[in-house]
């Protein structure tokens, strides 16, 4: 069979409508550039708060604070044997304003607490608190004393609570890790 004679004027016709149905097809997928910049800034935004969340939960800075016998876990806590800060439990700071956990060991007398709320007012934010050990979580074998309070969220909010009495630096660290998943957003409570 003899092949059609080429003819150029229908083949630049059927350029023509071809690059039209094409363009046709695009547009709808097409953004408009305030709505692209928009997203970015969306993008730029999330991944910002991702990034300050990230180091937030990398950098956690204690307070250098003990109340009684627990106060000796704490020490141990902060030793090589830990070796708390190879996951970013920093150096006990020795002032509130550059710290942000408040690690509360120890039971917690009645004259005390208004000392503990103004450490704790001076806290960088935002700020968390651990009750380590029995006496900070509940009152411990004081708890029905005349002088110490039954808990250490009585007077604080508590974000993470940890066990013993006395309490193992072990579980402490565990709570440092509850407490990083916390912050993270892993977990709720
Ligand atoms: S929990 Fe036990 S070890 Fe800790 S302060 Fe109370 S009595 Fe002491």
């Amino acid at each position: 069979m003899e092949a059609p004679p080429y003819e150029k004027e229908r083949f630049l016709n059927a350029e023509k409508e071809m690059s039209e149905l094409v363009r046709a097809s695009m547009s709808k997928y097409e953004s408009k550039p305030n709505v692209m910049f928009a997203k970015l800034s969306e993008v730029s935004k999330a991944l910002s708060k991702g990034l300050v969340n990230w180091s937030r939960v990398r950098s956690l800075w204690p307070l250098q604070f003990g109340l009684s016998c627990c106060a000796m876990e704490l020490m141990d806590f902060g030793s090589a044997r830990i070796d708390a800060e190879r996951r970013g439990y920093l150096f006990f700071r020795a002032t509130p304003r550059q710290a942000d956990v408040m690690v509360v060991a120890g039971w917690v007398t009645k004259s005390m607490v208004p000392e503990i709320k103004r450490l704790y007012e001076q806290m960088l934010t935002p700020k968390y608190v651990i009750a380590y050990g029995e006496c900070a979580t509940a009152g411990g074998p004081w708890w029905e004393s005349y002088n110490i309070i039954k808990g250490i969220d009585q007077v604080l909010p508590v974000d993470v609570y940890v066990v013993g009495c006395p309490p193992k630096p072990e579980n402490l660290y565990a709570g440092f890790m509850k407490l990083q998943k916390k912050i993270g957003g892993e977990i709720e409570d």
